[in-house]
């Protein structure tokens, strides 16, 4: 039986109460949490639930009654939605029946192993569109592109939330936020591409993470600008300027070509040297970047609004450095964590979480320190660091298109060998 619609102000959004839901309703008006005890136990709740619940986000109004009312219609719609999406597994035998099934790493080319990964494995030299389609199959890569996915999603409804009240064309001073939004897209959609479909072919592995590690460089610079130009304090301004951008566009492209080389070399150098590689100019490009953060968590005074977030993201970061480097649940778990649990999952959801963190911080620098970025960077410098972005980009790719007809040229001479 359907229940009767409740009287109040949502109820054009109505959708069908369900028993869970009506529980969390109940539970949540209970509930006695303010923002300022969610604040202080957890820093970023208020962030965190804001964008799931922006609506609930008002200092006016009481959060779990609010809240109580929201949840229950969003889960309402959610559990409506999940019922849709169920139907996709289904759909897609319909559309494509042929999909063949997933493969144990015994009947895959050692190449593609991945270390404690012992199932899930696509089959290779498949058509396009079953690459595709294996977005909604179950197989190892599953969680790594959907975590990207969900990410980019996130950015874009920010993106649009900022756009409402941030002038991008016109105000020259919201370009380095701007060039932040769209590395960010970049680097999580060029991730998402190629955890996707480079399973199609050795080249193609190859060629989709060199295409990933040219959106990681752009993240790097777009990180940078948003640190200089808003999160830097005068005194490390003064240090720095003239030399700042220039260098960490050319830290970009070195760790671009360090993360390409490292890859291209992946089984003909010792582990140290593709780790020394990948992990040193990406390691220098972190600490340069982000210093300008590094100096003002160091210096500012307490009752710094946007502190948190840049704690928030430098505590996000270093956390999905470990999962980067370390194979970590799947060490301890051998062949269970072929689907879900992955180091590499948890490092895609971490850098998220910093991304989010770092978007918060610079917006709130860049309403609340106008005074400060105004008089220490003139108009002229942000449409120089927008030039310096795309030039950064070409030149990446640049590097990246020269390393795959490296690779291009290495397996045709392998494979005439043969
Ligand atoms: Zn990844």
């Amino acid at each position: 039986m359907v229940a009767r619609p409740p009287v109040h102000a949502l109820q054009t959004n109505w959708v069908p109460e369900l028993p869970f839901q009506r529980r969390t309703a109940a539970i949540m008006s209970k509930t006695t949490v303010s923002w300022k005890a969610v604040e202080t136990f957890f820093p970023w709740g208020r962030f965190i639930l804001s964008w799931t619940f922006p609506e609930a986000a008002s200092e006016q109004q009481d959060p779990p009654v609010v809240m109580a009312t929201i949840v229950m219609e969003k889960i309402g719609r959610l559990f409506i939605n999940l019922q849709q999406v169920r139907q996709v597994p289904r759909m897609l035998t319909e559309v494509a029946p042929s999909m063949p099934g997933t493969l144990r790493d015994s009947e895959m080319p050692r190449f593609f192993r991945e270390r404690h990964i012992h199932g899930g494995y696509r089959p290779l030299h498949q058509d396009w569109r079953y690459y595709f389609l294996s977005l909604f199959q179950r197989h190892n890569e599953t969680v790594n592109v959907w975590t990207h996915l969900l990410g980019a999603l996130l950015v874009l409804l920010k993106a649009a939330q900022l756009a409402e009240t941030v002038d991008f064309v016109r105000d020259a001073h919201a370009w380095p936020l701007l060039v932040l939004l769209l590395s960010s897209l970049g680097y999580t959609g060029c991730s998402a591409t190629a955890h996707l479909l480079a399973a199609k072919s050795e080249f193609c592995h190859f060629a989709f993470f060199f295409l990933d590690y040219v959106g990681v460089a752009q993240y790097q610079y777009g990180s940078a600008v948003a640190h200089f130009y808003y999160a830097v304090e005068e005194d490390w301004h003064r240090r720095v300027r003239g030399v700042f951008m220039p260098a960490a566009a050319l830290l970009c492209c070195l760790s671009c070509l360090g993360c390409c080389y490292g890859k291209y070399r992946n089984h003909s150098l010792p582990p140290w040297v593709r780790k020394v590689g990948q992990v040193v100019p990406s390691s220098l490009a972190y600490t340069w970047d982000t210093s300008p953060v590094f100096h003002r968590m160091l210096t500012c005074a307490p009752g710094d609004p946007a502190l948190p977030f840049h704690c928030g993201q430098v505590a996000f970061f270093l956390s999905s450095a470990f999962f980067f480097t370390q194979p970590l649940p799947e060490r301890w778990l051998p062949g269970r964590c072929d689907f879900l649990g992955q180091g590499h999952q948890l490092f895609h959801v971490l850098l998220v979480l910093c991304t989010l963190c770092q978007i918060q911080a610079s917006h709130l620098d860049y309403v609340g320190r106008r005074a400060l970025y105004g008089r220490l960077h003139g108009d002229g410098e942000a449409r120089f660091f927008l030039v310096l972005f795309v030039a950064t980009g070409l030149a990446c790719a640049s590097i990246a298109v020269f390393m795959a007809r490296k690779v291009g040229r290495l397996l045709e001479r392998r494979d005439r060998s043969k």
